[in-house]
């Protein structure tokens, strides 16, 4: 029998580490999460598996939290999922973001190069790296142009991942990872909080919703299909970076009134703008190109933008029926 195979991931508590844990034990992996000292269980999307997997306290701000766990794990893989992942808090919080999202990167390279250089590494980048975008649609060819310190520390976090491949001959790669969600998406996301604030709304809990910028289009896809293609990418023989997409773009509008339809409501109602949620610097369009992650790696979104939409507001629904 095959030896069980060891991943560590970091960010096990968010939107991606809970999918890609559930990926990964169906695969027979032995699961290491790697968690963050919260004064509270930081568990919710993981309390279905959390007894199947180990926990490990570290922290991406501590290379001594960091070197211990790689050094005691030995993991075969490692995911990169943490970060300080949301763009408008990168602005109030610049330099936690810089020493999370950015020097964290750096903090696990350099553990996995000292205890476990034979292991492979997966650094979560993001779209947010094309930021006023150059090129339409953004390929793994297509020059960054960041529109916000979280936009500059994904760009950092790429460039050691490639940095350490080339100069250490780690198999470390990056996913250029666009929007993707699911109803375990953060509720202060686009998506999430239009789905539930639509929910709210039809259940009678509120009866408006404050937005930001509705003419933003992003290209929206399925968590669950992402991290099918972040497992490929470590399963390959040689190491390489791919933007994983859907190649669809929708606006925060189209957004609106397909999560408002799902329910029988007309957003136009309900939708007030509040320049709040509008930000310093915007990014107008992101739209990528997965064809080269469908080449190489066979990896297709099976979840359209509108089923992603209705599943996430039945979810809302279920939830806040229960209270
Ligand atoms: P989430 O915000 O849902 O999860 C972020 C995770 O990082 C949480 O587990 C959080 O822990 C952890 N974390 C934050 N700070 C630290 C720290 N200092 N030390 C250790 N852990 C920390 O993000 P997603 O799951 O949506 O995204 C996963 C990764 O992919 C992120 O790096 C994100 O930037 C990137 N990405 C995401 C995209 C998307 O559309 N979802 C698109 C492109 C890139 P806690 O639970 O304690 O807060
Ligand atoms: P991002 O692409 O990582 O910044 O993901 P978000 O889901 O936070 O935002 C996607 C887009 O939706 C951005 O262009 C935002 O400006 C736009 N947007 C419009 N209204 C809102 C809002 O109320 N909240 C958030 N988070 N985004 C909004």
């Amino acid at each position: 029998m095959a030896k069980q195979r060891k991943a560590l991931i970091t960010g096990i508590t968010g939107q991606d580490g809970s999918y890609l844990c559930e990926l990964l034990l169906s695969k027979n992996y032995e699961i290491y999460g790697m968690v963050r000292r919260a004064s509270h269980v930081p568990f919710e999307r993981i309390k279905g598996i959390v007894d199947r997997i180990h926990i490990l306290d570290a922290d991406l701000t501590d290379q001594t939290s960091i070197d211990d766990i790689v050094s005691s794990v030995k993991p075969d893989e490692i995911y990169n999922l943490a970060a300080q992942s949301f763009v408008p808090t990168s602005w109030n919080q610049p330099l936690l973001t810089g020493e999370v999202t950015a020097l964290g990167v750096t903090r696990l390279l350099n553990a996995m190069r000292r205890h476990a250089p034979k292991s492979r590494f997966y650094q979560a980048s993001s779209s947010e790296m094309f930021g006023k975008v150059l090129e339409v649609p953004q390929k793994e060819t297509t020059p960054f142009y960041p529109r916000s310190p979280y936009g500059v520390s994904k760009v950092y976090g790429h460039y050691i991942t490639i940095n350490y491949r080339e100069s250490y001959g780690l198999y470390a790669v990056s996913g250029i990872c666009f929007n993707h969600e699911s109803p375990r998406r953060g509720l202060e996301f686009v998506t999430r909080k239009v789905t539930h604030g639509t929910a709210r709304i039809k259940l009678g809990l509120a009866d408006e919703l404050p937005m930001g910028n509705l003419k933003a289009k992003r290209d929206w896809g399925f968590a669950g299909d992402y991290v099918e293609a972040m497992w490929l990418m470590l399963q390959q023989k040689e190491p390489d970076d791919y933007v994983l997409a859907t190649g669809e773009i929708h606006t925060v509008e189209e957004l609106l009134k397909t999560s408002f339809a799902a329910v029988d409501l007309d957003w136009r109602k309900y939708v007030r703008v509040d320049k709040r949620f509008l930000r310093p610097a915007e990014v107008d369009l992101l739209c990528g190109d997965p064809t080269k992650a469908k080449r190489k790696l066979g990896w297709k979104p099976k979840v359209n933008f509108k089923q992603l939409i209705d599943m996430m507001v039945e979810s809302d629904l279920e939830q806040l029926r229960k209270g």
